[in-house]
């Protein structure tokens, strides 16, 4: 019997590709979508010499060209997105509508093709909801419209609304899940992701940039815990209809993981106080407070992270001195 194929859109990304590579490993077909304007045809590198696996250059605003890929596809994992709380501010406007519309038209495919699809959606949808282990049920706590952080939490509850009134009023055979902060190897610093950014700077030796007090706290999972969360979901039948959030428990607060990373990194950087509004602009809001409570997922599947803060960082770590070793044309400096 021929496998079911799966679609995976942003599959050049961060996240993205280190499933596809993990589903290639099952032996499953995977074909993926992406406009390579944030993912990198290097982190495909080694899904591209496999039998089993396409790639295609191009947007999920395509609705043809979607539709195609879909009706070619059993299965649908929907990661093609713009992230990153400084692309978000910077790139508000097409930033909003490839998280809105992209999602509409690959929903509507999946609607069309009877697929099933799994759908990524973020932390950010709490919102300034600071309060304890946050659960799919929690509030979300609306920050204004205005400010251009919140337009990113608004447009994946958007998606998360579609998603739900499609399955209540046609059936959709869809599952929502919902990101904590994600790291390890091929997330690129340039989006503004903290983790990726400290280990570059620590190793480079120059001052951590910690934003606000540094008192405000997350929780970061490692990308194949991650991935192993998405594989326990992707086929479960008990997860159509649902909401997961994925994350790790391990709360740290910015300014001790500056210190944390500085120590890992066996760095002589300081640490550099900048102001919200230095970072990111006058209106910039953050998270106080961001702890996922997993117990839905423990329940549904026996997902359990592997890695935990020091394992995360050492990788983090090795990816930025790789990265500047390259830049330095293999001398280690
Ligand atoms: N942050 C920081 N320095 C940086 C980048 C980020 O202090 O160079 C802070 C940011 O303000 C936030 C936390 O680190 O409080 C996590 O930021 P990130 O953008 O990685 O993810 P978020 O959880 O905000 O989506």
């Amino acid at each position: 019997m021929e496998r079911q194929k799966y679609l995976v859109t942003g599959g050049a990304g961060f996240i993205g590709s280190h499933l596809v590579d993990a589903l290639l490993a099952r032996g499953e077909p995977v074909v993926v979508l992406d406009d390579l304007s944030t993912g990198r045809l290097e982190n495909l590198a080694t899904a591209r010499e496999q039998r089993h696996f396409q790639f295609v250059h191009g947007s999920v605003l395509d609705a043809s060209l979607v539709d195609t890929l879909v009706s070619e596809c059993g299965g649908v994992v929907h990661l093609a997105a713009a992230v990153g709380v400084k692309l978000i501010v910077e790139e508000p406007l097409s930033s909003f509508i490839i998280n809105t519309k992209g999602t509409e038209t690959v929903i509507e495919s999946a609607h069309r093709y009877g697929s099933r699809i799994m759908i990524a959606s973020t932390s950010e949808i709490y919102g300034k909801n600071s309060s304890g282990p946050l659960k799919e049920t929690s509030d979300r706590v609306l920050g204004s419209p205005s400010v251009p952080r919140w337009s990113y939490s608004t447009a994946k509850a958007v998606d998360e609304i579609l998603a739900e009134l499609y399955r209540r009023e046609h059936g959709l055979r869809s599952t929502v899940v919902r990101f904590f902060n994600t790291v390890g190897p091929r997330q690129s610093p340039a989006y503004g992701m903290v983790i990726p950014r400290f280990a570059r700077q620590a190793v480079r030796g120059e001052p951590l940039t910690v934003y606000g007090t540094g008192r405000q706290s997350r929780c970061f999972l490692h990308v194949a815990d991650a991935v192993e969360a998405l594989l326990s979901l992707i086929d479960l039948p008990d997860a159509v209809g649902e909401t997961f959030n994925i994350g790790s428990d391990e709360e740290i607060s910015i300014l001790d993981l500056a210190e944390r990373t500085i120590a890992c990194a066996e760095s002589t950087s300081s640490v550099r106080r900048l102001s919200y509004s230095e970072a990111y602009g006058p209106e910039f809001e953050d998270m106080e407070r961001r702890v996922p409570d997993t117990t839905k997922l423990r329940a549904f599947t026996a997902w359990q992270p592997q890695r935990n803060l020091d394992d995360v960082l050492a990788d983090a770590v090795a990816d930025a001195r790789s990265e500047m070793r390259q830049q330095v044309g293999g001398l280690v400096v």
